[in-house]
């Protein structure tokens, strides 16, 4: 009796981490097959993205880092959204503050289905540089402060991606001293051109095969990037690609 009450604990412990395992390995609800996130990276203040800076972030061979830009709109936000559930695929959104403004709700839901928000300007003007410092300066302010009072009780990440990748030294200098961390891409789907959503598929995985890793650009906003979504994540996992979601290493 004594020797069974030592080893029960000991046995039911055992039982615990073999759950615990089980869970931290458990498929996509629904989908067997999903693509899933294969790990969770977190990023320091810095500059990110190969086509504009020197470095990017330490991926490994075929890892991806999914990124949507110009947000929310509803319509195809949606899509986008229920397709990375669908294959519950985590990603990043880089938002623009009018309309975050426009639809706090749908920035809630980015933020609760456990995406990462980042900031993306107020007005989205093409380019920051082709404005005035201190009026790219205040875009950029009431961009941040219109995200974050739409993503309340959420919080966004201390990501900043500029509009139509214009920076200047002054505003990548301005960025450091605010410790936001600047994502550029690394390769991206060319979706603010028009074409089909299969055309878009074929050309962002020959791009990611030349690639071989990176941060890749979307537009939620686009129809035919909403629509290729689920495809593009089926063709990442056979492919053998690996989603790696970004979050802050401290929050902003
Ligand atoms: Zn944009």
């Amino acid at each position: 009796m004594k020797l069974q009450r030592r080893i029960y604990p000991a046995v039911i412990l055992f039982a615990l981490m073999l759950a615990a395992d089980a869970a931290a390995a458990e498929p996509c609800p629904g989908n067997p097959n999903a693509l899933g996130t294969a790990r969770v990276l977190k990023v320091e203040h810095g500059r990110y993205g190969t086509k504009h800076f020197p470095q990017t972030l330490p991926l490994g061979p075929r890892e991806v880092v999914l990124t949507f830009d110009d947000g929310p709109n509803p319509p195809t936000t949606s899509m986008v959204l229920a397709a990375l559930a669908r294959d519950c695929v985590k990603a990043t959104f880089f938002l623009i503050g009018r309309h975050a403004e426009a639809h706090p709700d749908f920035v809630r839901k980015i933020a609760a289905a456990g995406h990462t928000i980042g900031y993306h300007s107020m007005t989205h003007p093409m380019t920051l540089v082709s404005i005035s410092y201190p009026a790219a300066v205040d875009n950029i302010e009431r961009g941040i402060k219109a995200v974050d009072k739409a993503a309340l009780p959420y919080h966004a990440a201390p990501f900043f991606r500029f509009p139509g990748f214009g920076s200047s030294p002054a505003l990548l200098a301005y960025m450091g001293r605010k410790g936001l961390a600047v994502f550029g891409a690394d390769l991206w789907a060319s979706d603010w051109n028009v074409m089909t959503p299969q055309f878009e598929l074929s050309l962002v995985m020959q791009r990611l095969e030349q690639a071989g890793r990176g941060i890749v650009l979307f537009h939620d906003t686009q129809m035919q990037t909403a629509r290729m979504l689920p495809a593009f994540l089926a063709a990442l996992k056979a492919g053998g690609w690996k989603v790696v979601h970004v979050v802050p290493a401290r929050q902003g």
